[in-house]
């Protein structure tokens, strides 16, 4: 068993402390919220005053925070992780970041002797309750086998994608289809709705041929029930969806479909839909066509 750290105890933070903690791990936190840490120090861990406090007492530091500028700030910043990390240390950060920052932080962490894979993962706050987030992880070899048996306390499926950088990049990649996906399947139940036809007949009829999806099993019961509690919050898909967009210009690679889903989710933010479950996706388009996807009492 080891001691880890742990900064960033968010909605995916807090499950993912309890299953090191339940695995058998000792593990330092940090967060910028005090209630979220008296809470998972209610739980088990200790809580440390700062990143650099945090890295100075162990050989891993997991990060899970928003976006790319949280986790230069924690890593590089004052009292910053690489202010207290021996060398030889390793950072997983787990956030889901620009795959930029994840090499820029990594050749900062290298200047100082410390190392860095990135790990984002799938599958929301039940598989970090569950243990059964999907982890892609980008970085070097060794790194990973060194890592692999922590994330596994975390996650049902653990891949090696490629160097630093990678695990994001597949990440970008999964939430450019799981948006386009419920923006898809928003569009062609309008139509089937504005016809007449049952929504609820129209995914029976479907969910088992070559249109079927696990997005589709996911999200369209809660688009029936009219459901769009999170889940995941659009204000974190249009964050994953700039980092794509950026990605594409240093890439020169035209994302048309991702640039269109990123005007419809931001019009969606606009009309208040921010904390939203990603699944209200479809409503941009009900009220094109004005009408809702709703379950038919018989
Ligand atoms: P969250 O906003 O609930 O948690 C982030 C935590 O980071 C918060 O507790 C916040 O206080 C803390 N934080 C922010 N800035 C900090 C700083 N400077 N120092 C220390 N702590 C700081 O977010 P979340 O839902 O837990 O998501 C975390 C990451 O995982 C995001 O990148 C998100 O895109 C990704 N993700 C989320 C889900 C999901 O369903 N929620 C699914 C997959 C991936």
């Amino acid at each position: 068993m080891e001691t880890i750290g742990f900064i960033g105890l968010g909605i995916m933070g807090r499950p993912m402390c309890a299953n090191l903690m339940k695995a058998g791990h000792k593990v330092i936190v940090y967060d910028v919220v005090r209630a979220v840490v008296d809470e998972v120090v209610a739980n088990g861990a200790v809580a440390a005053n700062s990143p650099a406090d945090v890295a100075s007492q162990v050989n891993k530091i997991v990060t899970m925070l928003p976006d790319s500028p949280q986790v230069k700030e924690v890593v590089m910043g004052k009292s910053g992780v690489l202010e207290g990390a021996k060398k030889g240390s390793i950072i997983i950060d787990m956030s889901s970041i620009a795959p930029s920052t994840a090499k820029e932080v990594h050749d900062a962490a290298k200047a100082k002797g410390v190392r860095m894979i990135d790990a984002p993962v799938s599958g929301g706050q039940p598989g970090a309750i569950a243990a059964t987030l999907s982890i892609m992880v980008g970085g070097e070899k060794a790194d990973f086998e060194e890592c692999v048996d922590i994330l596994k306390v975390m996650g049902s499926s653990v891949v090696l994608v490629g160097s630093i950088g990678a695990g994001n990049t597949v990440k970008l990649c999964n939430q450019i289809i799981v948006a386009l996906n419920i923006a898809a399947l928003g569009e062609a139940l309008t139509l089937g709705v504005k016809a007449g036809v049952d929504p609820e007949a129209i995914f029976n009829a479907i969910k088992g041929g070559l249109a079927g999806s696990s997005v589709m099993n996911a999200k369209t019961p809660m688009v029936l029930d009219r459901n769009f509690k999170p889940g995941f919050r659009i204000d974190l898909h249009i964050k994953d969806i700039a980092n794509a967009l950026q990605t594409g210009k240093e890439l020169n690679a035209p994302l048309p479909m991702t640039g269109l889903i990123a005007q419809i989710m931001q019009a969606l933010k606009v009309k208040g839909h921010g904390s939203s479950d990603h699944s209200a996706i479809v409503t941009f388009f009900e009220q094109l066509a004005d009408v809702e996807i709703k379950r038919i009492v018989h």
